[in-house]
């Protein structure tokens, strides 16, 4: 028999349990379906869209050529490749935003009712969320108890399959397809931006899955052990830098999860649990998705709703332009710019800015993200928004407003990193290097730094908008 491999979000030949179990029924024909039925602001942004460009390319290789890339509304594709392919069945890993699990249903229960096979695998969660419940039935709302109590203590996850031992490619005449259905192949998607943006990417990332392999293992050899402490430190290279990789699921967690724990004992040290407590809150961030499918809209505190939100266009460019006149605010931005990522602890700080010093929505933040990120990630994109909003479950409390200055301070003590993404200001000593405002003048002209001039006067006063915040949220409270 025929099946269909139906590609989404695991573009990989390792520990895929749907190429598994397709390749074990006999031959296959694998497809990627590039769906343009997304609803509103969640079709692929730029970043990703350059990102995914790549990981078909790589995939394509690994299969030999023999992936075929479609674009249409999968609903009406699926079914009639069936027929065309004369296919028994068709496989596929599950994906979990609300939108795509709507979406597969229908599709499942149109293929069934017409005696087609439609088989559904977890590629891509450690723990799959319908399956994580209270004592009392009811979704888990704060980490540490969803995290230790739901997941660890119940079960451990799945370990990585083998590759399959061999894959059969079946035979197919696309010709014969109506050309509504017929393969339009990867550059035809026209996925690459037009204006040259994406030029630095290629010096920061390798997508597809020895991408991911290289990043996991670079990672296990060099950082994992400093982990705990390196990964606050923006100017180090201390993190994995598996987020794209997994959200494409180039690799797996499951694959990431044990190499860790096969490689490090995991009491050795706190470095190894607080990794794998990060792909927790991964896993976290699709069960809230999962269980409360409108956060992306919403916030999660309902409280939160009448909050007034300033309107002000000119703030917002500035921030995503990375000209608000605070270095570390900037230097995150820029990176995001150039790179595609912006390293956590600088996520947190520019994001504080936005919704706090600025008072802007962090829907503006999260649409922001998702067209700049490589891997923009509906879940983790949320989830991160609305924490660093205070809308969210298990949120920092509104009244906690990060200070860019200390937080700059304390985690780039030396401005390695603001001096990297903010070259204007590279010269300026240390002490200044966070607030180039308080240079003393010869200083500042001996740095070659003229506020208003080559940099920016930060566009708000910290101190005043913190409290102008603090007054906000009282105001909402009573
Ligand atoms: P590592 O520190 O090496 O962590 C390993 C993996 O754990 C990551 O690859 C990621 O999958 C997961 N992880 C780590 N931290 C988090 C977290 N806080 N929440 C969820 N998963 C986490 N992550 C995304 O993958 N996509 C997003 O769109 C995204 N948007 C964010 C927006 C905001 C405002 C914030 C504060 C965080 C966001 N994050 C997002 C989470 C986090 O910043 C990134 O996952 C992390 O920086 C990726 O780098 P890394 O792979 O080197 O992480």
């Amino acid at each position: 028999p025929v099946s269909i491999m139906w590609f989404r979000q695991d573009l990989r030949v390792k520990d895929n349990p749907a190429l598994n179990a397709a390749c074990d029924e006999g031959k296959i024909i694998p497809i990627y379906i590039y769906d343009d039925n997304a609803p509103d602001g969640r079709a692929l942004g730029g970043a990703s869209n350059w990102w995914l460009h790549h990981s078909l390319n790589s995939l394509n290789d690994r299969l030999n050529g023999h992936l075929k890339v479609f674009k249409g509304d999968p609903k009406a594709l699926i079914p009639a490749l069936m027929e065309a392919y004369e296919a028994k069945g068709i496989y596929w890993n599950r994906c979990y935003e609300p939108w795509q699990i709507n979406r597969d249903k229908a599709i499942k229960k149109q293929l069934l009712d017409n005696e087609f096979e439609a088989h559904s695998s977890n590629g891509s969660l450690l723990w799959e969320p319908m399956k994580v419940l209270k004592k009392d039935g009811t979704p888990y709302r704060v980490f540490t108890p969803y995290y230790r109590k739901g997941c660890l203590n119940v079960e451990p996850p799945r370990y990585p399959q083998a590759p399959p031992a061999r894959i059969t490619y079946a035979d197919v005449d696309d010709s014969k397809n109506s050309k509504t259905y017929r393969p339009c192949g990867i550059d035809a998607l026209n996925l690459l931006p037009s204006l040259d943006w994406d030029s630095e990417f290629k010096n920061h990332w390798k997508p597809g899955e020895d991408g991911a392999a290289d990043n996991l293992q670079n990672f296990i050899e060099h950082s994992a052990r400093k982990y705990k402490d390196a990964r606050d430190i923006p100017s180090m290279n201390g993190t994995s830098h598996l987020s794209p990789h997994l959200h494409f699921g180039e690799v797996s967690p499951n694959q990431a999860w044990y190499a860790i724990k096969d490689r490090f004992e995991t009491t050795e040290d706190k470095s190894i649990d607080t990794y794998l407590s990060e792909l927790g809150w991964r896993e976290f961030s699709y069960y809230l998705l999962y269980h409360f499918p409108t956060i992306p809209n919403k916030n999660f505190n309902d409280k939160f709703d009448k909050f007034n939100w300033r309107r002000d266009a000119k703030s917002l460019k500035a921030w995503q332009k990375g000209q608000t006149g605070i270095p570390i605010v900037d230097a995150g931005m820029r990176e995001l710019w150039q790179t595609g990522y912006m390293h956590n602890r600088v996520r947190m700080i520019v994001g504080s800015f936005l919704v706090k010093n600025l008072l802007i929505s962090w829907h503006e933040g999260e649409r922001w993200f998702w067209d700049c990120l490589v891997d923009a990630d509906l879940a983790s994109n949320t989830a991160g928004w609305q924490w660093v909003a205070g809308t969210g479950a298990d949120a920092a409390p509104y009244f906690r407003i990060f200070n860019p200055l200390l937080q700059g301070e304390k985690f780039d003590k030396q401005g390695k990193y603001v001096r990297k993404y903010c070259p204007e200001l590279a010269d300026l000593p240390d002490k200044y290097i966070h607030k180039p405002w308080d240079a003393p003048p010869v200083i500042a002209k001996d740095a070659g730094v003229h506020l208003g001039d080559n940099y920016p006067k930060p566009i708000v006063d910290l101190k005043a908008s913190r409290q102008r915040a603090l007054d906000a949220f009282q105001a909402l409270k009573e």
